[in-house]
């Protein structure tokens, strides 16, 4: 039965973990957390503290539970004020049941514990050490309370060694399901964001630029917008590779990327599509201001510092426009319409903006 009790614990322990770090994801709790939030992941906590404490585990006459879990973690991950929040809803759940002897004990032994873990927390041991010392303070409270509740020895010869069993079994699993749980957010997160940034410069790659674009050619078909688009690439960066090398060849992609990103508005949607070309999106952006855009991107970067360990580079780009439905009658064609005017841009000489289906063909 005691074991039957335990696994229900642990399990909705578990489960309401989970379903905190879920709702939690892009902003868990922490130190540095605003007091509102801390406030509310108090309240949280108490709620989780008063469901454990409805699945108390009966041991003879005495009822134990992992109603104190939720605290030392919130002590743990946020500090005092959240810790203090659950514990007072806690309590006042345990009041709620009854309020008789064994309630006042109960209430003792919540607010000693969560005391304790605010102490412990707040020490310079190591973090295991911390749950041991903050776990044991709990148990040993405990301990003494039903030495003094209880007279049959036979009882406490059960209860005491389940009692530090349970809580120390409860106690890990928690930290380690929310240390697993938090982990697995953190290189989700970063895999999210590798999926769609180019590694070197931070700019949307290749997979996000098209992603980009197949919502935003919807949009533009819907609303009957401009989308105007930059295809960029630098001229003669072959040369600039062989004689500056590699290394130093990365260092300048990365500050091209800077250079666009200070040209560019925040809302534009600056990517590295391959190697060193680049494309700007422009929403909503009618060809005359792209073409002002595209000339302003090209003397800044034909007069900028590039800087790379040591060497001064200079540096000069082309550039090839489209604009829905300027020059372009489909959406979807500007890719290939402002490709296609870079091409023209190298033909023609380099370092010039060129401007799709406005030169003669071949
Ligand atoms: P142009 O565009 O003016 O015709 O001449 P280019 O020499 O720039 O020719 P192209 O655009 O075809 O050259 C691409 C070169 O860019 C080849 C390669 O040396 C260099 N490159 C591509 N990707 C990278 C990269 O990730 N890092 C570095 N350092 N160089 C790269
Ligand atoms: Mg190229
Ligand atoms: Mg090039």
């Amino acid at each position: 039965m005691i074991i039957k009790d335990l696994f229900s614990n642990l399990a909705i322990l578990i489960s309401l973990l989970f379903l905190y770090s879920q709702i939690t994801t892009d902003n868990p709790l922490n130190r540095q957390s605003s007091m509102i939030r801390k406030i509310r992941i108090g309240i949280i906590g108490g709620i989780l503290g008063n469901i454990l404490m409805q699945y108390s585990i009966h041991i003879e006459d005495a009822i134990i539970d992992l109603r104190h879990i939720p605290i030392t973690l919130l002590a743990f991950y946020g500090g005092s004020l959240p810790a203090l929040i659950s514990m007072i809803l806690i309590i006042i759940g345990r009041l709620y049941i009854g309020m008789n002897l064994s309630s006042i004990f109960s209430v003792i032994l919540i607010f000693s514990s969560t005391i304790g873990a605010i102490f412990f927390v707040s020490s310079t041991l190591s973090t295991k050490n911390k749950i041991i010392l903050t776990l044991a303070w709990n148990n040993l409270i405990f301990t003494l309370f039903a030495i003094h509740l209880i007279d049959e020895i036979n009882i406490l010869l059960v209860l005491i060694p389940a009692y530090w069993t349970i809580s120390y079994l409860g106690g890990f699993t928690a930290f380690y399901v929310i240390r697993y749980l938090r982990s697995i957010q953190v290189l989700f997160e970063k895999y999210r964001n590798e999926s769609t940034t180019d590694g070197l410069t931070g700019l949307n790659n290749y997979r996000n630029f098209d992603n980009i674009f197949n919502a935003l050619i919807k949009q533009v078909d819907a609303k009957e917008e401009k989308l105007s688009l930059l295809y960029i690439d630098i001229d003669f960066f072959k040369k600039i590779n062989d004689r500056y090398g590699h290394i130093k060849g990365d260092e300048i992609l990365k500050q091209l990327g800077e250079v666009l990103k200070n040209c560019t508005k925040s809302y534009d949607v600056v990517s590295r599509n391959g190697g060193e070309e680049f494309t700007v999106l422009l929403l909503d952006c009618p060809l005359e201001k792209a073409k002002e855009m595209a000339e302003n991107i090209r003397k800044t970067v034909e007069s900028y510092p590039f800087y790379a360990f040591g060497e001064n580079i200079h540096l000069t780009i082309s550039i090839g426009i489209a604009c829905y439905n300027e020059t372009t009658s489909k959406a979807i064609d500007i890719i290939d319409d402002a490709d296609r005017a870079l091409y023209y841009a190298k033909n023609s000489g380099r370092n010039k903006v060129c401007i799709a289906n406005s030169y003669p063909e071949k």
